[in-house]
């Protein structure tokens, strides 16, 4: 206070009387309190705030106006400003919380001053209810939230960047898709850190054209962006100028698609669109779809090149395919197998022959599948087409050479029986030729001859130039070369007959071959000259082991038995068994440990029972050797 006299200085009379006036007219509440915060004024706008009457209030502490823990702590705050004068509030003011005589809280700001000229010091409190302005912002800060969770809902991504190009705001998607917090992109510099740097001075430019209004920002653009872990992501951006409330342009609000996973997709579907293609020429494989009831038709580049069509003629439909290119001979089958398709088993597999433009014939299977159509009448063809021409024909040659390679292998066999085939028509021979001579010395003996002396000696030569006959039989049968064909065969029989040609063989070799034939069996059906070659060669292998193993008992079982899968016939030997090593290369065409062999026989016996539905295998014989055997399926119904 002044203490010079002022002619125009208050008395204290008035000047309490106007302060008086002050403290009720002040909208803020007014709080005196002396050095140990006990309260000694309080004034009208205090009572309305805190709803306290000053009259109750004067001479309490002041901490009856705070919550916990300003509460506590205010005494030592005081004590401490007294002792050290380190303000923590005095002069600074700041916002707290104040709590009424009901226990409720409000947000008030408090400015403190230290009452100067007092001793001991005395403090007033200034304080103003800030609720309103507190809900006013929280409001704000909740419509700011919800326009943010808006952004973040977006499955795009959203950036605004200002007019230095610095990210100014970002949504969720923005974020996952850089790989970054908001946190740590907001204020990067856009093209800097993530434009690639051969875009980035293009990028620039865009900025600089849209905010200098030379070029509004493109419509769309797509563009790579680097994201954190390296990737380069390819977006698709639309952008929008951003202004000023004076509508300056001041930023760019940028909107983008991550479509690298859509350019990946499109790319990889044009690849396998392309692998199709050419995957359907190397196969010469078409396909084809149609409706039944008519409307739109694909076919597939080698549908017209199967045909020879052109592709500007576009597709044809089934009936119209059938009178254009189908060979007029499979006409009527192709018609009847696509009726039965639309009628009932819609399904059509069918190989026929086509007739194409130049005149040119060529062999093709399709298959077609009818399936119902999206709105229920107009059913879909879908289907292919199939050049098989060239296998067809490579499939005939091959059958010949096959066919052609099985007579060679049968007759390699019979080479290696030659030695006991020869010997059994030579056995007739000589006695052909002994009793003939026989008979001669009979004719020139003196004193004549009865007619009736002569029957045994003619019926002995019949005999055994029947024998000698039965076996050449046979063995023409064998080496002639004839195309295969099947009939319902008792395979007992047909190791007897075989029997006249491996007897002598197993003879000469000093190997006894017996036969055991079970009674009952069914017929199978197949070639009889085929499986006699499977067998004679089983046969001759047995012999030839029993050869190499000096020690083993000779002999060779040939039997037969009915077996869960059909008919089993085993050949039987007690020779040295077969090793693994030689084992796993057993049926190797060309495999042979034989110094003559040529290593055909067992490739080309299983092929044969293969071509008969049946099965060639062997296992050892119990008591030491090998049993080869084969199993044939029984004749349906027999
Ligand atoms: P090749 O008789 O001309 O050698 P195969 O294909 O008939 O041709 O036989 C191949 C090989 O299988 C023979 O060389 C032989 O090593 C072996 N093998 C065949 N049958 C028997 C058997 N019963 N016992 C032992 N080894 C056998």
């Amino acid at each position: 206070m002044d203490s010079n006299p002022d002619p125009a200085a208050l008395s204290p009379e008035r000047a309490a009387g106007e302060l008086r006036a002050l403290l009720e007219a002040a909208v803020d509440g007014v709080i005196v309190i002396d050095h140990d915060g006990r309260i000694t004024t309080f004034n009208p706008a205090a009572e309305r705030l805190f709803g306290y009457r000053a009259a109750d209030l004067i001479g309490e502490r002041v901490e009856v106006l705070m919550p916990e823990p300003d509460r506590s702590a205010h005494g030592g705050y005081l004590q401490n400003y007294l002792r050290t004068g380190r303000a923590r509030i005095i002069g600074i003011g700041r916002d707290v919380t104040a709590q009424r005589r009901d226990g409720t809280l409000f947000p008030a700001s408090l400015a403190v001053g230290e009452i100067r000229g007092s001793t001991p010091p005395r403090f007033v409190a200034f304080i103003h209810d800030i609720s309103s302005r507190q809900a006013a912002f929280d409001e704000l800060r909740r419509e700011r939230d919800r326009a943010q969770s808006y952004l973040d809902l977006a499955q795009v991504m959203l950036v605004a960047i200002d007019g230095g190009g610095r990210i100014a705001l970002i949504n969720r998607k923005g974020c996952e898709i850089l790989g970054y917090t908001e946190a740590e992109l907001v204020g990067r510099d856009w093209f800097l850190d993530f434009v690639p740097e051969r875009h980035r001075e293009a990028a620039r430019a865009v900025l600089a054209a849209a905010l200098d209004g030379s070029a509004g920002p493109p419509a769309y653009a797509e563009d790579t962006m680097l994201a954190r872990d390296g990737s380069r992501k390819l977006i698709a951006w639309r952008a929008t100028l951003l202004r000023d409330e004076r509508g300056l342009p001041v930023g760019l609000l940028m909107s983008g698609e991550d479509i690298s996973e859509q350019r990946r997709g499109e790319r990889a579907l044009k690849r396998s669109e392309s692998l199709l293609r050419s995957a359907q020429a190397f196969a010469h494989l078409g396909n084809f779809e149609a409706h039944v009831s008519g409307g739109p038709l694909h076919w597939s580049e080698q549908m017209y090149a199967i045909v020879g069509r052109d592709v500007g003629d576009g597709p044809v439909d089934p009936q119209e395919f059938a009178a254009r290119y189908v060979h007029p001979d499979d006409r009527s089958l192709y018609q009847r197998d696509w009726q039965r398709a639309l009628a009932s088993t819609g399904r059509f597999d069918l190989e026929y022959r086509l007739l194409r433009a130049d005149g040119s014939t060529r062999t093709v299977h399709s298959l077609a599948q009818i399936l119902p159509g999206a709105d229920g009448d107009s059913r879909v063809i879908t289907g292919t087409l199939h050049d098989v021409t060239e296998r067809r024909l490579a499939g005939e040659e091959l059958r010949q050479s096959q066919e052609r390679l099985t007579h060679v292998a049968r007759l390699s066999t019979m080479g290696e029986m030659a030695a006991g085939l020869a010997h059994e028509i030579n056995q007739p021979l000589t006695a052909i030729a002994t009793y003939s001579q026989a008979a001669v010395r009979m004719i020139d003996r003196s004193g004549g001859i009865e007619a009736c002396e002569l029957r045994d000696p003619l019926v002995q030569i019949t005999a055994q130039a029947l024998r000698a006959g039965e076996v050449i039989r046979r063995l023409r049968g064998l080496v002639r070369n004839r195309a295969t064909h099947a009939e319902s065969l008792d395979v007992n029989r047909l190791i007897e007959e075989l029997r006249v040609l491996s007897e002598p063989d197993a003879r000469v070799n000093d190997v006894r071959l017996t036969i055991e034939l079970a009674t009952g069996l069914p017929a199978i059906s197949a070639d009889p000259v085929q499986l006699q070659q499977v067998l004679l060669n089983l046969i001759r292998n047995a012999i030839d082991a029993t050869l190499e193993a000096p020690d083993a008992p000779r002999e060779v079982v040939v039997r037969s038995q009915l077996v869960a899968d059909g008919v089993e016939v085993g050949v039987i030997d007690h020779a040295g068994g077969i090793p693994d090593d030689v084992a796993a290369q057993l049926f190797n065409p060309f495999f042979t440990t034989k110094p003559e062999g040529t290593g055909l026989g067992l490739a080309i016996s299983r092929s044969i029972i293969r071509a008969h539905r049946g099965k060639l295998g062997h296992r050892p014989t119990p008591g030491g050797g090998t049993t080869f055997y084969f199993v044939l399926p029984p004749l349906p119904g027999a």
